[in-house]
């Protein structure tokens, strides 16, 4: 399939594949939602500190928006590509049907590693790049977020350089924003929180115990470590957490705020924090535990390795942990998967909450942002759960199948334009 055909994109398109035929999707409908609405890419000139100029590629990829703006998140990962970022913004258009979000999907991307650049060089690459995709974003057309190499920091230049061009403030063009400039209490916390209230649900399903439960999360970034605070502060025993380079693991349980102080405050790695026995990924994820959180990048669980797979509950932190080989495989060893497009949902819950206020100019309380991102959450996933029993199909199935036919049923209230 032409210049999206990337192994990410072929594993939204296989999902998706599997979900239509399993609903017998309308054939028309089929093969308009296989691909993305409009896709941009441009070229991102940056002059770096020492007087050159570099020229980056970024990319906006819009998957549908018949149900609302488009919404997704923006990537700063070297290995950014088109196929991957329009994998990414299919997967938010079910995700958002899903948590029944009046939005579509979206994601965005540069291909840079972003620790290599200073902040200036950032700052001046993130402003370009907005430039760049200006035509396309804005809070009722298509509205980007944190993902991987991103932060708030980076969405404050993003909502600056819009308004700069329209000539005011604009704060509902992004989310994920510092507070100061409208952004929301709880953004930030969200997607680890939400990660967490549908990993209580599925233990309260399977009848576990959280004071029994062991955790083991793979990513420290943004998902990771809320996820692992979150997880501790809920009674749940971390035993074990990694980043790119490897992971720790300690038996008894990590001690998290001490890891966060050395990790994220005093920029210590995570081996010379010495606050459990260092090892690979690979062996982190074939730990025995009862849940497993895959928080990084996208197909780390593959054919190679699901067999050895060791956890009850794996919940999906990242967006396509998982391929659909290793996803039989794991249905077989009869581990219960939150999938991806409703255990990560937390954040683009939360990125709605902020565009609502930011709208409305009126903020809310942390305790009335937490109450309703549990309440939709619970009712999604019991609403997926109920499905997948219901029609005899993985939670996978049932997730997407949900998104996808409110997007279907989108489209054909609205009709085929002109
Ligand atoms: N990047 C996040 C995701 O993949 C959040 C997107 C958003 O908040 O718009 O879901």
């Amino acid at each position: 399939m032409h210049e999206l055909d990337t192994p990410t994109f072929r594993l939204a398109v296989a999902q998706f594949d599997q979900a239509a035929e399993a609903m017998e999707l309308d054939h028309n409908l089929r093969e308009r939602l296989k691909l993305p609405q409009r896709s941009l890419i441009v070229s991102v000139p940056v002059r770096m500190d020492d007087g050159r100029v570099e020229v980056y590629t970024g990319y906006r990829v819009q998957h549908d928006s018949s149900r609302g703006p488009s919404k997704g998140g923006i990537r700063y990962h070297p290995d950014v590509n088109l196929g991957e970022v329009a994998a990414l913004a299919m997967w938010m258009t079910w995700k958002c049907a899903l948590a029944d979000l009046p939005y579509g999907g979206a994601k965005g991307g540069v291909a840079i590693a972003p620790k290599q650049l200073s902040r200036p060089e950032l700052e001046r690459l993130t402003r370009r790049y907005t430039a760049e995709i200006f035509p396309l974003i804005g809070p009722e057309k298509d509205v980007p977020a944190p993902d991987v190499g991103t932060d708030a920091q980076v969405m404050a230049w993003i909502m600056d350089t819009y308004s700069q061009q329209v000539g005011y403030s604009v704060p509902g063009v992004v989310t994920g924003k510092p507070l100061s400039i409208g952004g929301s209490l709880g953004r930030e916390e969200a997607t680890g929180r939400g990660v967490v209230y549908v990993t209580m649900e599925a233990l309260r399903h399977l009848k576990l115990d959280i004071r029994n439960t062991t955790v083991v999360i793979q990513g420290f970034g943004n998902v990771g470590a809320h996820t692992a605070r979150i997880m501790q502060e809920s009674g749940a025993r971390v035993i074990a957490v990694s980043d790119v380079n490897g992971g720790i693991h300690n038996s008894s349980g990590l001690d998290i705020p001490e890891l966060l102080t050395r990790y994220k405050t005093r920029g210590q790695s995570l081996r010379d924090t010495k606050l459990g026995d260092w090892l690979s990924n690979d062996e982190l994820l074939q730990l025995d535990c009862t849940v497993l959180v895959p928080a990084a990048l996208s197909e780390v669980i593959t054919e190679r390795n699901a067999a050895k797979l060791r956890c009850r509950i794996l919940a999906e932190g990242a967006n396509g942990p998982t391929t659909l080989d290793a996803d039989r495989i794991l249905q077989d060893q009869g581990i219960f998967i939150i999938p991806d497009i409703l255990a990560n949902s937390g954040g683009v819950i939360v990125s709605y909450f902020e565009w609502v206020q930011d709208v409305q100019r009126f903020f809310w309380k942390a305790t009335d942002i937490q109450e309703r991102l549990q309440d939709i959450l619970t009712s999604a996933f019991h609403r997926t759960l109920q499905f997948s029993v219901s029609k005899k199909t993985s939670m996978r199935m049932a997730a997407l199948m949900s998104g996808i036919d409110k997007v279907a049923q989108a489209h054909l209230h609205r009709g085929l334009y002109p």
